[in-house]
């Protein structure tokens, strides 16, 4: 089958291979004939070498398709249901962790698409209780981003609560900041949203969804807007979308006292934190990683009831063999979301 495969560690090292061996399902695994996958941060992470990847190994961790055939365990799935599907791909199943419903926190969890094999592929091998039925209203292109719809549900409505008539400033115009905007808009806040220039198709993207101010921080003092539009207060939610430091620090000035912060993104390396400020303003500081399984469903019936726009936030579709193309328009921002199509 086709496939695109990190070959070694390090950077780059990314090739089309167009005929690498399909998966079979293990008895608990449904095997998916994949339909749509997206790419991500961590996409770029992995093909830059500055995160964990046991190649060789097929990339791509946020997909959806159709079962084309079941493990022998595997009970309410069937061929031809069309599944979206969470990470991690493996998990011990018997830790605190798992038993208490968050994979995410399991010592032995395994994730396709650096782990393991992954989504950048005809088909995919993956366990049945990681799938999640796909509504009928609801397109393969839509459900390509279950994965950050579901991360956004998380941070912003299962780890913290945004309240209607609240100012929540998210910085970081990445596809995960685009969605924390609108969970958070559907939760009746006001939202205040920032990013660079070279972020110009996407800041475009956040006033098409609502976004009640979007500063361009090359051009305006972020800091002064979130002031003008607080009173002088601060936002009473901060979502960090970025992963940068330099937006973390602006974060900890806009949040108001006693507001909450919420580090989204991923940073490359440890930060330096004024840790004064979180006592001195009594903050609130709320990590958030992944989702549950509840995110996912929240996710699904927003996406049914057409509560998320996920169409707009698509930006490009490739071939698996224009990997090249799709890589280079997620990394250097004229994409928003970028997806393959099988
Ligand atoms: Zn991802
Ligand atoms: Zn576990």
């Amino acid at each position: 089958m086709k496939a695109v495969v990190k070959t070694q560690p390090g950077p780059g090292q990314v090739t089309f291979v167009p005929d690498w061996p399909e998966p079979k399902p293990q008895p608990d695994e449904v095997k998916l004939k994949v339909a749509a996958a997206g790419i991500c941060g961590t996409d770029i992470h992995i093909i830059n070498g500055t995160w964990r990847c046991d190649a060789p190994v097929v990339l791509g961790h946020e997909f959806c398709g159709t079962v084309v055939e079941t493990g022998t365990l595997v009970k309410g799935f069937r061929p031809g249901d069309r599944v979206v599907a969470a990470n991690p791909a493996r998990t011990c199943g018997n830790c605190y962790y798992c038993r208490a419903g968050n994979p995410f926190m399991c010592p032995e969890r395994v994730s396709a698409g650096y782990m393991i094999d992954g989504a950048f592929a005809e088909y995919i091998a993956i366990r049945a209780e990681m799938c999640h039925r796909l509504p009928e209203n609801v397109s393969f292109r839509e459900a390509a981003l279950g994965e950050p719809i579901s991360v956004a549900v998380h941070a912003a409505i299962e780890r913290t609560q945004v309240h209607a008539g609240d100012v929540v400033l998210v910085s970081g115009v990445g596809c995960v900041g685009l969605l924390v905007l609108q969970v958070a808009r559907l939760e009746g806040a006001r939202v205040i949203i920032a990013g660079l220039e070279k972020d110009a198709r996407r800041l475009e993207c956040a006033r098409k969804l609502g976004a009640g101010a979007v500063v361009n921080i090359e051009k305006d003092d972020l800091l002064d807007a979130v002031m003008q539009e607080t009173g002088g207060r601060g936002a009473d939610l901060v979502y960090e979308c970025a992963g940068s430091p330099q937006s973390l620090e602006t974060c900890l000035k806009a949040v108001k006292k006693q507001g909450t912060l919420v580090p989204v993104g991923m940073y490359a390396g440890p930060v330096t934190v004024d840790f004064n400020a979180i006592s001195q303003k009594e903050l609130d500081v709320i990590g958030t990683y992944g989702y549950v399984w509840t995110s996912w469903e929240r996710c699904l019936a927003l996406l049914a009831e057409k509560r998320i726009e996920a169409d707009l936030l698509i930006s490009h579709e490739f071939p698996l063999e224009q990997y090249e193309d799709a890589f280079r328009v997620t990394q250097d921002g004229s994409g928003v979301k970028v997806i393959f199509r099988m």
